[in-house]
């Protein structure tokens, strides 16, 4: 049985799909499309076509991360919630929020 607190958990997950939600505006406000705006000149419209890549990129991972996390913040009371699918033994919480899509404990997923 897993000894911390659930509700710390929801706590501790519901922060971070704030944070997460709070990244995914700002990141879809960095790429929306560019404007063919010749006044930010060729290499600076190169530069925002880069970004924009990047930013798109961070913005599917945070999506991906969200999803992840709602997941485990249904599942906190779950008696198997918390456990390695893969030898059952206790997942340390501190990896339970870095990466709630992580349903193995460190060992295991480093296999
Ligand atoms: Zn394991």
């Amino acid at each position: 049985m897993q000894t911390i607190n659930k509700e710390d958990i929801k706590c501790q997950i519901e922060e971070k799909i704030i944070k997460l939600n709070d990244d995914i505006l700002k990141l879809i406000d960095l790429t929306k499309p560019i404007s063919p705006d010749c006044a930010i000149g060729r290499i600076s419209r190169m530069d925002a076509i880069n970004n924009k890549s990047i930013n798109e990129a961070a913005l599917r991972q945070r999506k991906t991360q969200l999803k992840a996390l709602e997941f485990a913040l249904n599942h906190v009371d779950d008696t198997d919630f918390g456990n390695c699918v893969n030898c059952c033994r206790e997942i340390p919480l501190g990896r339970i929020i870095l990466m709630p899509e992580s349903k193995k404990c460190v060992a295991c997923a480093s296999r």
